[in-house]
Parts: structure tokens; sequence; C-alpha cells
């Protein structure tokens, strides 16, 4: 049997950055498609503060779901799914396998894959994310945490610890806990190349 056509692109993940794509590429009227498999990280915050537009605050659930209905008003196909396999046939095609066994070929793929965090194994780490004890990120969430008791938790040295909290002045590491051996080694550094 003769394999379908290539599709203009292949989007590997449907977080923002992969249905943001999706919008793109659907008003541009590319042939396209996304795979998801559905673990998007946004999907754990509670209520971002800092996307613009949304001045009260915006769940990651709410924000995702507003994204796949923006790219399927364009006719975005997002479907639920793993890609298992990426290769490159000869020719200079992409070749995707899904878990279902499914093959997808595509003249570029978007990898919005994402990445997955390097979490402490603590008890209800989920529910204490859920109600924004737990915070990941600096960025998003140092703002709503001024003035108040920051505990950091990290392979990181103490002057690290600071530095995390140190884009608000009034805030201070009330507590630093150094992850277990387990959580939060750093990667090895690349051996040392002997050819110099
Ligand atoms: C608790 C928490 C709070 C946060 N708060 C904020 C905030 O307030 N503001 C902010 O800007 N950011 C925040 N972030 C970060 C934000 O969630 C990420 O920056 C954002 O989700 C990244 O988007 P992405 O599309 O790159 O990846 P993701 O949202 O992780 O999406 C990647 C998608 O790819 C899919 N995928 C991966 N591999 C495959 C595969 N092989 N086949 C098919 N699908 C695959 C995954 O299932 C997932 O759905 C927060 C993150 C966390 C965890």
């Amino acid at each position: 049997m003769t394999p379908p056509d290539p599709i203009d692109c292949l989007v590997i993940g449907a977080g923002p950055a992969g249905l943001a794509t999706a919008i793109y590429l659907a008003r541009f009227r590319r042939r396209f498609e996304v795979i998801d498999d559905g673990n998007s990280r946004a999907a754990w915050i509670p209520v971002s503060h800092n996307l613009a537009g949304f001045t009260n605050g915006i769940s990651g659930k709410n924000l995702l779901s507003r994204m796949r209905s923006h790219a399927k008003k364009y006719g975005a196909a997002i479907t639920r799914g793993s890609i298992v396999k990426l290769a490159k046939e000869t020719g200079g095609w992409f070749v995707a396998t899904g878990a279902d066994g499914r093959v997808i070929r595509a003249s570029t793929v978007m990898l919005a894959t994402g990445v997955i965090d390097d979490e402490p194994a603590l008890p209800q780490l989920r529910q204490a994310v859920r109600r924004g004890l737990i915070r990941h990120r600096r960025i998003c969430d140092g703002y709503e945490v001024i003035d108040n008791k920051v505990g950091v938790i990290g392979s990181i040295t103490i002057s690290e610890a600071r530095w995390t909290v140190s884009l608000w002045p009034a805030t201070s590491p009330a507590a630093w806990i150094r992850s277990s051996s387990r959580w939060g080694k750093r990667p090895s550094p690349p051996p040392q190349s002997t050819t110099g």
C-alpha cells in the first residue's frame, strides 16, 4: 500500500507551545496534525498571573481549553496519542510512529513536548502544588509571595537559595532544604574530550 502523502507539519505536544503553533499553522492553511498525550505542565498551574491580557489571572486548564478551542476554530486536528519514534526517511521526510502503531509522515516536525519536572519525593506533593503551597518558578510565582516567608527546596547552595528569592528584596529564604541524593542531582558534566 502506498504511504499517505506527508503533511506539512507534525506538532508533537499540545501544551501552550504546540497549541500556539497549531493556531499559526491553521491560519496559514497548512496541512498538519497535533498529537498529544495529555500531560501538559500547564495543567498544573492553579492560577497564572503573568500572562498578558489576563488581568485577574487564569488557571492552566482554562488556558489550555481556550487555546485548544482557538486552534480548532481554524480547523486544527488535535489527536490524543503518544509519539514513540521519530526518524528521517531517505527523501527528507520525517516518519513518526505512534504508540498505537500509526505512522505519520511529515516534511517538518515541531517538538513541543515540554519538560518534566524533577520533583522532590514529598507526601501529597500534587495537592500542595494545586493549592499553590509549593511553587515551581520564581518568575511566575515570586510576586505572589512578596513579604512571605519562603522555603527553598533543591540541590543548591545557600547563595543559590538566596538568589532564588532575590528578585524581591523584602523576601528572604526562611528555610533552605537541600534535596536528598535521590532527587535533584545535577546532571553529570559531559565527558572531557581526549582529542582536544
Ligand atoms: C505548578 C506550575 C506552575 C506554573 N506556573 C506558570 C505561570 O504562572 N506562568 C507561566 O508562564 N508558566 C507557568 N508554568 C510553566 C508552564 O506550565 C510551562 O512553561 C508550559 O506548560 C510549557 O508549555 P509547553 O507547551 O512547552 O509544554 P507542556 O505544557 O508541558 O506541553 C507539552 C505537551 O507535550 C506532550 N508530549 C510530550 N511528549 C509527547 C509525545 N512523545 N507524544 C505526544 N505528546 C507528548 C505532553 O503530554 C504535553 O501535553 C508553571 C508550571 C508548573 C508546573
